[in-house]
């Protein structure tokens, strides 16, 4: 690669046009990241909020499921309780009170069982026909209506059944006698397959879950979670530490305290029963799904970079070709500038002396004769012939002799001239001076210091006929106001020429003026 054209890529950046299309093309790739980046985060804003607001709704509708289940159970209790004599159950009416037990629970098919048990703990009574004999004294709910006189419906933790081995959740009223005194419990159980059942209905992912809790943070039953999972305690979960102490429904997102997944999460608390539903909806499935959802918006966008990122280098490509083309016509133009320079200097300088040549003295006089012609103010000119040159040749040869035009020369650029005065070589041993604006007086003054300054240059000429031995030269001076005929230069010439003719017929070494014009 030439240094050209590194320097070319280089300058892409830091020419204006290079700059602007770079900016342009940046800001163009930032927006449409913006944009598509601003697009996904909302899609996936909705997905959330769509998701909070499911769940919401699912714990609402479940609690309120629940509350029925509950409710049926606590009436059908009520109904039991009624129908207890006064003194408390008693074997006498076991029979009957047992196929009334039977009757109500044909009705319900949630429930497991129907039971009433005297002060004691004895089985009483039974809606099915189980063993008799058998002690429940020990149970939560029992211990807990003998120590509560209140009458309202207590909700235990799921216990498996002493009489059918399934789980159940035990709801169990109070039986008083009628000074208030404690003569035994109604219990009904109600079955978890029923909620397994119902929870089954619903279309959820693997990994979101459903949630039947008591309020004192009991797992009751968890759809999809093993049975293990039931009893389990998560009051430490956020649900109970921190949503449930602020509102009774809601939503958030926290890693579940079954397994430690995140999961945006819903729940509500039933108003009547210390129940509580939370549905979770597993937070990394659903950001694959609306991945996968999004794909083809995804791919379109990734696509739409991708043209933009062509098209952009396309562009700076064309850019940094213009670059390396200007560089070219830059460099190019400027060598041709230096040529021409150089050219025109040549054009207009004689090479052996560094005088002004035969050229630019035609031009120079012309010009002047013109501006003369315009303000009337007269122009010198001063012919002059280096004396016996041709002799100086033969004796010294040519090289010398060039060499001797070149001290004169020397010696004539010395002179004391104004800036607007030209001295040229006019061609062989004969040079000029231009002198605009001179008087016939000046211009003679200086072509005698011409001639004084030739001689004194002391350049040695034993051939010459003159009797100091140097070389010397003759000036013709002639002074003309330009009349702008065409004529002027050929005027000005001849008039200087005749002066000069009479220096060397007058002896050579001198100078003459022509006062004719
Ligand atoms: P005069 O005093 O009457 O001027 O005598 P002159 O010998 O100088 O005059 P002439 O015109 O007879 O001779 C001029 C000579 O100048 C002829 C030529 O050989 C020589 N000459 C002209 N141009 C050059 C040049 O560029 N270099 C050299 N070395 N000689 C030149
Ligand atoms: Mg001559
Ligand atoms: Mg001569």
């Amino acid at each position: 690669m030439k240094i050209s054209e590194k320097l070319s890529g280089m300058f892409v950046l830091h020419s204006s046009l290079g700059r602007t299309m770079t900016i342009f093309m940046l800001l163009l790739l930032t927006a449409v990241l913006m944009v598509s980046a601003w697009t996904l985060n909302r899609s996936w804003a909705h997905k959330l909020q769509d998701i909070r607001s499911n769940a919401v709704n699912l714990s609402v509708s479940q609690a309120r499921q629940a509350e029925d289940t509950f409710l049926q159970t606590e009436i059908t209790l009520r109904a039991i309780q009624r129908d207890i004599p006064n003194n408390g159950p008693t074997y006498a009416n076991k029979a009957a009170l047992s196929a009334v037990l039977a009757e109500m629970k044909r009705g319900l098919p949630q429930l497991n069982g129907l039971f009433v048990y005297d002060a004691q703990g004895n089985w009483v009574a039974t809606a099915a026909q189980t063993p008799t004999g058998m002690n429940n004294a020990d149970r939560e709910y029992f211990l807990y209506h003998r120590k509560n006189r209140h009458g309202g419906s207590h909700i235990g933790h799921v216990i498996r059944s002493r009489s059918t081995g399934e789980l159940v959740i035990p709801v169990s009223i109070r039986l008083n006698d009628s000074g208030g005194g404690f003569v035994g419990v109604a219990l009904a159980t109600v079955r978890i397959d029923s909620f397994r059942r119902f929870y089954s209905y619903f279309e959820m992912g693997d990994g979101d879950l459903l949630a039947l809790l008591l309020d004192d943070g009991t797992a009751l039953y968890v759809r999809p979670f093993p049975d293990s999972f039931i009893n389990r305690s998560l009051s430490s979960s956020p649900l109970f530490t921190t949503q449930l102490v602020r509102a009774d429904r809601g939503t958030g997102t926290w890693n579940s305290a079954l397994d430690n997944k995140v999961r945006i999460f819903g729940y509500a608390r039933s108003g009547q029963y210390p129940l509580i539903v939370a549905a979770g909806f597993d937070k990394s499935a659903l950001w694959s799904q609306w991945l996968h959802d999004s794909m083809p918006d995804l791919v379109l966008n990734g696509m739409l970079l991708i043209v933009i990122v062509m098209i952009g280098t396309v562009v700076l490509r064309q850019v940094r070709t213009n670059v390396e083309n200007q560089i070219e016509l830059t460099t190019l133009r400027d060598e041709l500038t230096t040529i021409n320079q150089s050219l025109q200097a040549l054009a207009l300088l004689d090479g052996l002396t560094g005088l002004a040549n035969r050229r630019q003295f035609d031009i120079f006089l012309a010009q002047n004769l013109k501006r003369s012609a315009i303000s009337g103010r007269p122009v010198g000119l001063i012919m002059m012939d280096v004396d016996f040159f041709k002799r100086y040749n033969d004796t010294y040869g040519h090289v010398a002799g060039d060499n001797c035009l070149r001290r004169v020369g020397e010696a004539l650029k010395n002179l004391p001239l104004r800036q607007t005065d030209l001295i040229a070589r006019y061609g062989g041993e004969e040079f000029a001076i231009v002198l605009p604006d001179a008087t016939p007086d000046a211009a003679l003054r200086i072509a005698q210091s011409a001639v004084e300054a030739v001689r004194e240059a002391a350049i040695p000429h034993k051939s010459t006929a003159l009797k100091d031995e140097v070389v010397t030269l003759s000036a013709g001076c002639f002074v003309l106001v330009g009349s702008d005929t065409g004529q002027d230069a050929q005027l000005i010439k001849e008039g200087a020429d005749h002066a000069l003719y009479q220096a060397k017929h007058n002896g050579r070494n001198r100078a003459v003026v022509n006062e004719a014009g």
